[in-house]
């Protein structure tokens, strides 16, 4: 038997292990095992820190993400944003620090060991790090320039500009990367093992895959290599269909391509298999939020048979695990991958 860290390891050399390896995107779904609401694990590295450990522990998947929220609405709030904060769901920003191209001066680049709460998610990577020592990989996930650019300045306004002003887009693009280029190599330097770089707007499904060459390759890429510079393993993280930008994902440089459940496996491990480890692709809302452990379990099967033979990769979730899944439904996904993943695959 490996360990989940050699497990992992392993799949993201692209060779097969004992196990398929398994890696929920599980953070704030955690709290209910530790009885905490959503905005105690906010503010506190402690209580972040014990939830996501109870999470390792309870399910015994092969990885532990570290965080609490959107790594965007994190980073906006340390480049100047307001956030709203409610008890029992996830928070958003109130207001966008730069509404016009006068506004640009409103966004300072943040530290990481000072800004907002970045420090609390730092601090949080260690104390996990001291619980599980070098038994599973930590996972951290970085903002995505371009996603980072539509919290700074709103999303549909961001998509306008595009089209409109691409300049003011590059002018907001610079400070958003160089704050997600320093939190990663951060984020590193405090343990993380894999960074992810996370980018829903660079998505298929909400930009064209010219934009995505225009405005998210170029910047993505630097910051995924930031994080290999200082010896972290980058991985990136794009939401919705991503079939039609695939190639170009693997050509950032990532270790490990998260797809979202809208991506068929079986299609994306032909297309770039051979180049990087695919991660995924369970539905987080229709099938980890509202489904049985028995939809799960079958649903865990059909990811392992399309795409695990031969290795390189990692069963997970879609996306983030929605806040109020069930966590009997996270067990139930790393039980399949017991069940169904012992190499070699046989089916
Ligand atoms: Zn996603």
């Amino acid at each position: 038997m490996l360990t989940p860290f050699q497990r992992v390891m392993v799949a993201i050399e692209l060779k097969e292990s004992d196990y398929v390896p398994v890696v929920p995107m599980v953070t704030y779904t955690t709290a209910q095992l530790i009885g905490i609401q959503f905005s105690e694990g906010l503010y506190s590295a402690e209580k972040m820190a014990k939830a996501l450990v109870a999470g390792y522990k309870s399910a015994g998947y092969d990885g532990i993400y570290v965080g609490w929220e959107s790594s965007f609405n994190l980073m906006a709030e340390a480049m100047g944003c307001k956030l709203r904060i409610q008890p029992n769901s996830v928070a958003f920003v109130k207001d966008q620090l730069v509404k016009e191209p006068s506004d640009l001066d409103r966004i300072s680049v943040a530290d990481p060991e000072r800004d907002g709460r970045l420090p609390i998610h730092l601090k949080a990577i260690e104390l996990v790090k001291e619980k599980i020592g070098s038994d599973a990989p930590i996972f951290k996930y970085v903002p995505g320039p371009l996603t980072l650019a539509s919290v700074l300045h709103g999303q549909d306004q961001l998509l306008m500009e595009l089209v409109r002003n691409p300049d003011f887009v590059y002018d907001i693009l610079k400070p958003a990367s160089e704050s997600s280029k320093l939190y990663g190599v951060a984020t590193v330097e405090h343990g993380a093992d894999i960074a992810v770089v996370a980018d829903p707007i660079a998505s298929s499904s909400v930009i064209s895959p010219q934009m995505f060459d225009q405005f998210a390759f170029s910047p993505t890429k630097d910051v995924l290599k930031s994080i290999s510079d200082v010896g972290g393993i980058p991985s990136l993280h794009i939401c919705g269909n991503t079939i039609p930008i695939l190639e170009r994902m693997a050509d950032t440089g990532a270790r490990i391509l998260e797809l979202d459940y809208k991506v068929d496996l079986t299609l994306a491990k032909d297309m770039v298999g051979e180049r990087v480890c695919i991660q995924g692709n369970i539905d987080p809302v229709g099938v980890l939020l509202n489904g049985k452990p028995s939809h799960v379990e079958r649903k865990s099967r059909e990811c392992i048979e399309k795409a695990a033979k031969g290795g390189g990769f990692i069963l997970s979730s879609g996306c983030e695990v929605p806040l109020n899944a069930p966590f009997e439904n996270v067990k139930a996904m790393v039980s399949a991958a017991k069940r169904y993943g012992k190499y070699p695959i046989l089916i």
